[in-house]
């Protein structure tokens, strides 16, 4: 008699099946063949000396996509959450200030992970599409006296690329989020004296969704490894993680956890491919078709949610919803007949706009007019309402 009382279920014996879609959303973007060749190529252990060289690579890449020489850089096993995490948990402690700019989702996450950790959190609040001026920043810095400030760059709920990011001097750690920006929208980290950088792997860098590359100067290594008390979590304790990527000062990298070996590899490409490109030529690749995309928009007669040319997000459009449709009826049309993707809103920008991004791979005409020829036809196609 068998003690197996499960039977295996059905689905486990049919094949995977994965649809091809043109993956034109806030992420993740299409993955081009080299990357995903690159992930498919044999694991290797990820305590091997061929592993460490990859990672090492991997350090580089992330220094030149970040610009910066900050020795303490390296990708995170996980994605942009993980470095979001990382970044608070490792640099502030229980009880101290923090000051979070929200003017969409990213703000408020980042609000709810210091608060999860105990800091006691302070909130600037714009609606989708505000941004902040450096005097409302010197003002509110003088105001709560943080250990550590947040913006996001490309705040992607809202397609607001932040202006004046770095213009004023900050008396705390300055903490950037660059998930939906990096590669697409020009960032300086050293130069425009960001304490801490990072972003995810699925967006302009087109590697699959899962690993984060992150940053930290020396004025972020000071803070977080002089802490009085150890970060909440173990597997983003940055002491850790600096051994594990052989960032410290000892002399062997020890176990720590098991990197995603195969997301390293495809990290690692997808860091290649931007390095090959030149960071400019990306900035203005997206630049451009970002502009072409936006002309095609206002063609359709649809409205650009960002009314600023020089604050929208090159990488993730928003679209105003149309009067009289209903955003969800177009997205699904554009799916079912185009296989596009394209999103709603995020948190408080639901039911405010439609997001368009084309992004690194994803990023030409050619597929902003495959997205301008769903959108024409889900408007031709779905139901207007009169209200
Ligand atoms: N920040 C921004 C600006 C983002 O666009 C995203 C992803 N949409 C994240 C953070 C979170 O990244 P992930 O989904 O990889 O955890």
């Amino acid at each position: 008699m068998s003690s197996v009382n499960i039977p295996p279920p059905e689905c486990m014996l049919r094949p995977l099946e994965v649809p091809y879609r043109y993956l034109f959303g806030p992420g993740p973007s299409n993955v081009p063949p080299r990357i995903l060749a690159a992930g498919a190529r044999p694991i290797i252990g990820h305590l091997h000396t061929e592993m460490y060289e990859i990672m090492n690579d991997i350090k580089r890449g992330i220094q030149y996509a970040f610009q910066t020489n900050n020795h303490m850089t390296l990708a995170m096993s996980g994605s942009g959450h993980t470095a979001m995490e990382c970044a608070v948990f490792n640099t502030v402690e229980p009880g101290e200030s923090v000051l979070v700019s929200i003017n969409g989702v990213w703000g408020e996450r980042v609000a709810e992970i210091a608060e999860r950790m105990g800091a006691k959190v302070h909130t600037m609040v714009k609606s989708p599409g505000g941004y902040f001026t450096t005097e409302e920043i010197e003002k509110a810095l003088a105001k709560h006296k943080p250990v550590l400030f947040f913006l996001t760059h490309g705040e992607s709920s809202a397609g607001l690329a932040h202006p004046q990011v770095g213009s004023g001097e900050h008396n705390c750690l300055f903490l950037v989020d660059s998930v939906a920006s990096l590669g697409a929208s020009p960032l300086l980290m050293d130069q425009q004296k960001i304490d801490i950088l990072y972003t995810g792997s699925q967006k302009a860098l087109n590697a699959p969704p899962g690993t984060a590359p992150i940053s930290f100067n020396e004025r972020a290594c000071h803070k977080m490894f002089n802490r009085k008390i150890k970060p909440v979590s173990y597997l983003l304790d940055m002491t850790h993680l600096s051994n594990y990527w052989g960032n410290d000062s000892k002399s062997a990298r020890e176990y720590h956890h098991t990197g995603p070996v195969s997301g390293f590899f495809a990290l690692r490409e997808s860091l290649a491919i931007l390095a090959e490109k030149g960071l400019e030529n990306s900035w203005r690749q997206h630049r451009e078709v970002a502009e072409y995309l936006w002309k095609g928009i206002e063609d359709l007669g649809l409205k650009l949610f960002i009314k600023d040319k020089d604050l929208r997000l090159p990488s993730v459009t928003t679209i105003a919803i149309p009067d009289g449709y209903d955003w969800k009826e177009l997205l699904a049309y554009m799916m079912k007949h185009h296989q596009v993707e394209m999103t709603g809103g995020l948190g408080p920008s639901i039911g405010m706009v439609i997001r368009v991004g084309l992004m690194g791979y994803n990023c030409s005409k050619f597929n902003a007019d495959k997205a301008l020829t769903a959108l024409a036809d889900a408007l031709k196609h779905c139901p207007k309402r009169r209200g």
